[in-house]
């Protein structure tokens, strides 16, 4: 927490990915102030979600999120597909009754969200983790939606990414780490952590054309924007 308040990194959502540690991302949450939580049941965890109790959880004032939540088809052994659909129909009525957005994990079920998300018109939220050509952003901005960029642009591979991150609107552009994943290039090999969200904000102010404190604050009014109780 230190290292990341000195790198400039001033606010973080923790995800829950299960009751357990949804839970214990509340618990963050309460113990640092720059700290908010999300709760939510991952596509990829095995178990079925305790929705009630996620719903109890999700009125602590320190939730801003529903998340994280979403579709794996591409992961080899993960839970069937009906499974993962049912069970984010579950975190969508969390969402809804919560007024609260979502944040949506995807790998290989654009389609399917795209779907689901249409077949929810108040459901609003970011893409997290964006790895997705133009097109595929395109859909998501005009369901409503945020991108989120991670350490995934900074791979000299990913020249589409940076593509997307060039033509991103201004106010619906988002920055994560995808801690304790998500490294950027010049720091594989190493678990990442939110101070190092500085190396993904210099190279997308350097596409976009802005300083990096300029790209602060407008990420900074984005996530405030997206996640309400986030202050
Ligand atoms: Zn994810």
């Amino acid at each position: 927490m230190e290292q990341a308040v000195s790198a400039g990194v001033t606010r973080l959502v923790a995800m829950g990915v299960d009751l357990e540690r949804s839970r214990g991302a509340v618990a963050c949450a309460h113990r640092y102030e720059e700290v908010f939580a999300a709760v939510g049941h991952h596509p990829l965890e095995e178990g079925e979600p305790d929705v009630d109790a996620l719903r109890e959880l999700a009125k602590d004032d320190m939730v801003v999120a529903v998340g994280e939540i979403g579709l794996d088809f591409e992961h080899i052994g993960g839970p069937e597909r009906d499974r993962q659909l049912q069970r984010l129909q579950e975190m969508f009525s969390i969402a809804t009754d919560m007024d609260l957005p979502v944040s949506i994990h995807n790998r290989g079920a654009e389609a399917e969200l795209v779907a689901a998300i249409s077949a929810h018109p108040g459901i609003r939220g970011v893409m997290h983790y964006f790895a997705l050509g133009w097109d595929w952003a395109e859909t998501f901005l005009d369901l409503g939606f945020y991108l989120s960029f991670a350490g995934l642009v900074t791979r000299p591979s990913r020249q589409v990414l940076r593509e997307v991150v060039t033509l991103c609107p201004a106010d619906r552009l988002l920055l994560e780490t995808d801690s304790p994943y998500g490294n950027a290039q010049k720091r594989m090999g190493v678990a990442n952590r939110p101070a190092y969200l500085v190396d993904t904000a210099e190279l997308v102010a350097e596409l976009r054309g802005i300083s990096v404190p300029e790209l602060g604050e407008l990420e900074g009014a984005n996530a405030r924007a997206l996640f309400r109780k986030l202050q």
